[in-house]
């Protein structure tokens, strides 16, 4: 397994102490160990520490921040949750595909999680680079705030698991996540000149592409195959 060392988890706002206890519980479970939290209502907590069931050295290490700007500063990535579909401005990742490019970044990830009852503003959102919804019934689909960590610590060493025999790209040679979204915004713009995706709806078939290239988590030279290649498919449909 390759390790999750590298991924905080941040907890904006959250009102309630105990969910503070059980989020960290959730990651210790899974092996995840740094969480964050920003403007606490009340941290902390007797109650906290009662619901961390033995957690409680995640909660005693965890950083206080007092704003959200400053509490995603040291991150490469960071990808927000959400239980609601907001615009599309934001790729939307599952969960699976979430965890996937969370192992195999290169540098540090963050996956942030809103407030109880309003989750994460858009000016929030806006500092993200990806949002990530577990898949619910669409007319309940707000997830307890811990049982939201639970599930994204569970895909994350799943995907750590799965990722063993598939060693990080060594450093400087890993491609950023604004790397892939260029490359996926030239992607989907050569698939749509050649009209092999129709401009009224190319999202789901976007989203398996995003999944597929995200799993392959390609190596800077590759990216630079990969980008070669659509701009020789362009050039051709264009004649
Ligand atoms: N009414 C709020 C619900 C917030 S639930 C809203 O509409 O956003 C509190 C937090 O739990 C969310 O901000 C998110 O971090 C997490 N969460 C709850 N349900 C989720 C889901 N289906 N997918 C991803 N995250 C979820």
């Amino acid at each position: 397994m390759i390790s999750l060392d590298n991924i905080d988890i941040i907890l904006v706002e959250t009102s309630h102490p105990g969910n503070i206890g059980a989020a960290a519980r959730a990651m210790k479970t899974m092996g995840l160990s740094q969480l964050v939290l920003v403007n606490p209502q009340e941290f902390p907590s007797v109650v906290a520490t009662a619901r961390a069931s033995g957690a409680d050295d995640l909660l005693a290490n965890a950083k206080v921040y007092d704003n959200f700007v400053d509490s995603i500063r040291p991150y490469e990535l960071v990808i927000a949750t959400s239980a609601r579909l907001r615009s599309i401005t934001w790729p939307m990742l599952t969960p699976p595909e979430c965890a996937n490019k969370a192992v195999t970044q290169q540098g540090k990830v963050a996956i942030v999680f809103g407030r109880e009852h309003s989750g994460l503003t858009n000016e929030e959102l806006d500092h993200c680079h990806a949002l990530v919804q577990i898949s619910t019934e669409p007319n309940f689909s707000s997830l307890n705030i811990a049982a939201a960590v639970q599930v994204l610590s569970y895909e994350l060493r799943c995907a750590a698991e799965q990722n063993e025999h598939n060693p990080l790209p060594t450093v400087g040679d890993a491609v950023t996540a604004e790397q892939m979204e260029y490359f996926y915004g030239h992607l989907e713009q050569a698939l749509l000149d050649t009209g092999f995706l129709e401009a009224d709806k190319p999202r789901l078939t976007m989203r398996k592409l995003r999944c597929l290239f995200n799993r392959a988590a390609p190596n800077q030279s590759e990216m630079n195959i990969l980008r070669g290649i659509l701009s020789s498919i362009e050039k051709a449909a264009k004649k």
